[in-house]
């Protein structure tokens, strides 16, 4: 008995021990803030956070930093001094209403109203890390003046565009003000002592231990795009094709979830423009088959507003409820229009209104030699409906009244503009597929208006935060391009606010 009860005695001693013990790591950090992700949220955070005085550990899964925001080119604003000075007028209250209404009230409304407000200044806070701003665009065609595009950066010697620009000026300006930046590291998971968030845990590529322990936590890991069980469980087209997207497995949202995140916004999608997977946003194929003229079902119907392409959610939306394959027909007046005057609806910076598609008919002929049926030339619509498995009666109509419309200018059927009604009549034909696309998945941890993780209940996780693709709230059930600029806005406002209030927590005000 007694022998038994030593035995217990040890081992108590024994657990006691190791309990105590720090946990073992290869490499160990002591800061302020430690931000999961050096991508658009985490690196205005990140430098945020030093303006105010916290040391800051960034770290970052790829061998560069930048992720998605490496591809964007604008952000939103509004009253920001540059639209004040070119008198465009979209006031704070129109874009707040703007995002509610949209969503129909789905949205985080304090969050919305914490992100428009302060939309204009970070165009300014931006300013004195050398970013200038070319123009001032829309996000969907003839929509407010609200996407700030990004001027040429020089770094270095070389010049850098858009997003990556600010990318570039921010990561530069965290590494000289002696931020710690771990590239290639990986987090895998929050430290949590005493109910409260203590640090975060990660890898090198070599395999060691990190450990930072920081008061502070920000998760912006850039969502879930590249996670196919995510994809399957969460989103409603799980086939989505996504562009600029890199490792992006939801680690952040899933340490977030682990550490007592309650879930918002994890099934909407950033949708853009149809398309193909594995062609550029730039690729000329993509930019003739998306301009507006006709866009078919697998069985032969027209099935949306062909217009709506700029308005790339409910472009996705109605080529996603039907079962996510459609196919552009044009003719051949068309193709001759695109290569000899150019495109009539733009593709946002990547392929410009007007611009004569001279790669068109190589773009074309590559790949409609790989037989792959992704694309078709054919004489007949006949041959149109045999090769995408319509029926010709239903094809022949359904290009009969789209060849009406184009005469009357008038389509009684889903109202388009009657700018994009153009009849589809002389062979050949040119058929290309297309299926829904998406820049990233927008939504998965929910938080308030200080960018502060809260669980299922709404009560904050004590030094948890959470921006940009990462965090939901800024949608309801689908991406608003009413307002250009909105994620790459959300992204860099939202790692400001977190780090804002970050500093307030972690110096105990
Ligand atoms: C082609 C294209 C054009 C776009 N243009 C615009 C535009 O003009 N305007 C606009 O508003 N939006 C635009 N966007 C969207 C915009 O780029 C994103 O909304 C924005 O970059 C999101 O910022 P983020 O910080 O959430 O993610 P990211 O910028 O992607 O940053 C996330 C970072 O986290 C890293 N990471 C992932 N997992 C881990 C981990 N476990 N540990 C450490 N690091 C990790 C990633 O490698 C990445 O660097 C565009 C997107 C694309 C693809």
């Amino acid at each position: 008995m007694n022998r038994l009860l030593s035995i217990k005695a040890i081992l108590t001693f024994f657990i006691a021990l190791v309990m105590c013990m720090p946990a073992y790591a290869d490499k160990v950090y002591n800061v302020d803030y430690v931000i999961v992700g050096g991508g658009a949220t985490g690196l205005s955070s990140a430098v945020q956070a030093q303006q105010l005085g916290l040391k800051v550990v960034v770290m970052e899964k790829q061998a560069i930093t930048g992720g998605t925001g490496n591809f964007a080119e604008g952000l939103f604003a509004a009253e920001s001094s540059l639209q004040i000075r070119q008198g465009i007028d979209v006031s704070k209250e129109f874009a707040f209403k703007t995002i509610m209404d949209y969503s129909h009230w789905r949205a985080n409304a304090p969050l919305v109203s914490a992100f428009v407000n302060k939309s204009a200044e970070t165009i300014e806070w931006l300013k004195q890390f050398g970013i200038q701003y070319e123009y001032i665009g829309v996000g969907g065609f003839g929509g407010p003046l609200t996407w700030h595009v990004v001027g040429d950066y020089e770094q270095d010697g070389k010049t850098y565009h858009h997003g990556k620009a600010v990318m570039m000026a921010l990561t530069k300006t965290f590494v000289n003000n002696g931020g710690t930046l771990l590239l290639e590291t990986p987090a895998n998971d929050i430290i949590k002592k005493d109910g409260k968030v203590a640090g975060v845990i990660g890898s090198t590529k070599d395999g060691e231990k990190v450990i930072v322990n920081a008061k502070a936590v920000l998760i912006s890991s850039g969502g879930y795009a590249n996670n196919k069980e995510m994809m399957k469980k969460y989103s409603r087209y799980p086939e989505m094709i996504f562009i600029g997207q890199i490792g992006k497995m939801g680690d952040g949202i899933q340490m977030a979830w682990k550490a007592g995140a309650a879930e918002e916004g994890v099934d909407v999608m950033q949708s853009y423009r149809p398309g193909l997977a594995g062609f550029h946003p730039a690729s000329q194929l993509i930019a003739a088959a998306v301009q507006p003229y006709l866009f078919v079902d697998p069985k032969g119907h027209r099935y949306t507003d062909e217009s709506n392409i700029t308005e790339w959610p409910q472009s996705g939306n109605s080529l996603e409820r039907i079962g996510g394959t459609a196919y552009s027909i044009y003719d051949d007046n068309s193709r001759q229009m695109f290569i000899n005057q150019g495109i009539d609806m733009p593709l946002g910076e990547w392929v410009i209104y007007g611009t004569k598609l001279d790669k068109l008919d190589d773009e074309f002929n590559k790949e409609l030699a790989k037989k792959n049926g992704n694309v078709f030339k054919c004489n007949t619509i006949e041959e149109v409906a045999k090769a995408i498995g319509a029926d010709p009666a239903i094809l022949k109509k359904t290009v009969a009244d789209i060849n009406k419309a184009a005469d009357m200018h008038k389509d009684d059927l889903y109202h388009k503009n009657a700018r994009y009604l153009r009849s589809v009549s002389k062979a050949p034909f040119y058929v290309t597929k297309l299926h829904p696309r998406a820049l990233g998945t927008l939504g998965g941890v929910k938080i308030n208006e200080k960018a502060e993780v809260v669980d299922v209940d709404g009560e904050v996780i004590s030094g948890l935060y959470a921006g940009g693709l990462d965090a939901g709230g800024m949608y309801g059930d689908s991406y608003d391009l009413k307002l250009g600029g909105g994620t790459f806005g959300f992204a860099i406002n939202s790692g400001r606010i977190a780090a804002e209030n970050a500093a307030k927590y972690v110096k105990g005000k």
